[in-house]
């Protein structure tokens, strides 16, 4: 019997182009282009493939106000999609993980003292990292006002209105931690942010991540794109898709050296993502969604937050001062029994957990 498996990851196929814009990792001005995204009706974008270090990016990229602008619709769309006990639900979700990856640094002797999370949501990865480690101040950024407010209201975390590609001066060596879960695959540039934050980390400081494996997540438009030969839609903005050997080398040419870097969840490689030419798989075909609209229209009918963090975490294995129970659910629930190479682009999403190689900044600064 011939093995589907074989064939991941897949070659894609699509004709060389000039981009509008370099790449951003490593300056290329040619790529393969694998398909076309409408993202709302705010921008057309090809999706290009860098055919010198892998990297699949938007082209043109989008700029900070249409990426604030589409940030904001979506933040809208999603929230009138989900129900309130699906919030509550997500909400206790990421606190049962902040836990688990809060005792995963308890047992490598890490205690952090000063974390910086980039996009916190809810905030609630966070905290359950706050229940681990009482003593750690926590600071979020972002640059939606409404994930401030809620969560310089709910968790008393300190804020930062900004989008990671700027420099801060002010946060360099600030942080031992910085988290950044499901946001490098939204920055504009992925170098510059890299960098800051690097630059944010005291020595020897950690940056944990976790990312969509970028051949699998941009499968579904380029499949309407090749089976359909007609833009699909971007409602989220998905601007990289990261290969996971050039991810790893961009993250070295950063100044990290990896802790733990795996991929898991294997069960959308198995329905096909990332390797079989499928009608259903595809994204759907473009409709020119109207984000103005969208923001206009449905702003009113956002509800408010009601339940407060002490009603959310009213549950019986939180235990603040019987914390092996809390343990042993929440690695009940979340603990990731096997991970692969991200090198080999198979699986759903990428966990990376890197240390600041301290040599290597002091190289650049001598290099410089
Ligand atoms: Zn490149």
């Amino acid at each position: 019997m011939k093995n589907p498996f074989n064939n991941i990851p897949v070659h894609f196929t699509g004709a060389t182009v000039t981009r509008a814009e370099p790449c951003r990792i490593c300056r290329e001005k040619t790529g393969k282009q694998i398909g076309i995204v409408e993202y709302w009706d705010i921008k057309t974008c090809r999706i290009v493939m860098c055919e010198t270090c892998s990297h699949i990016q938007l082209d043109p990229m989008l700029n900070e106000e249409e990426t604030a602008k589409g940030c904001y619709a979506y933040y809208i769309e999603e929230s009138l999609r989900t129900t309130k006990e699906e919030q509550f639900k997500n909400c206790e979700r990421n606190f049962r993980r902040g836990v688990v990856f809060g005792y995963q640094l308890k047992s490598m002797k890490i205690s952090p003292q000063s974390v910086l999370e980039l996009g916190p949501g809810s905030g609630y990865f966070s905290a359950g990292l706050q229940f681990v480690f009482p003593g750690v101040k926590i600071t979020v950024m972002d640059i939606n006002r409404d994930v401030l407010y809620f969560n310089q209201q709910h968790h008393q975390f300190e804020t930062i209105r900004e989008i990671p590609d700027n420099f801060r001066s002010s946060y360099q060596d600030k942080f031992d931690l910085i988290i950044a879960r499901d946001i490098i695959e939204h920055v504009t540039d992925i170098s510059k942010v890299l960098t800051n934050v690097n630059e944010y980390l005291l020595p020897n400081g950690l940056f944990h991540f976790i990312t969509p494996n970028g051949r699998e997540d941009i499968w579904k438009h380029y499949l309407t794109s090749k089976l359909e030969n007609t833009p699909s839609e971007l409602l989220i903005n998905h601007v990289n898709y990261f290969d996971g050997k050039g991810l790893k080398k961009l993250l070295y040419q950063n100044g990290f050296l990896p802790v733990k870097y795996f991929t898991y969840n294997l069960k959308t490689t198995i329905r096909g993502q990332g390797w079989k030419e499928n009608r259903k798989l595809m994204n759907p075909v473009s409709k020119k969604m109207k984000a103005d609209f969208f923001i206009n229209e449905n702003l009113g009918d956002l509800g408010k937050f009601e339940l407060s963090k002490e009603d959310i975490l009213h549950k019986w294995y939180i235990q603040p001062k019987s914390k092996w129970i809390t343990r042993l659910y929440c690695l009940f629930h979340h603990f990731t029994i096997f991970g692969i190479s991200p090198e080999l682009n198979i699986g759903h999403e990428i966990y990376g957990l890197f240390i600041k190689d301290s040599s290597a900044a002091i190289k650049r600064t001598t290099f410089v």
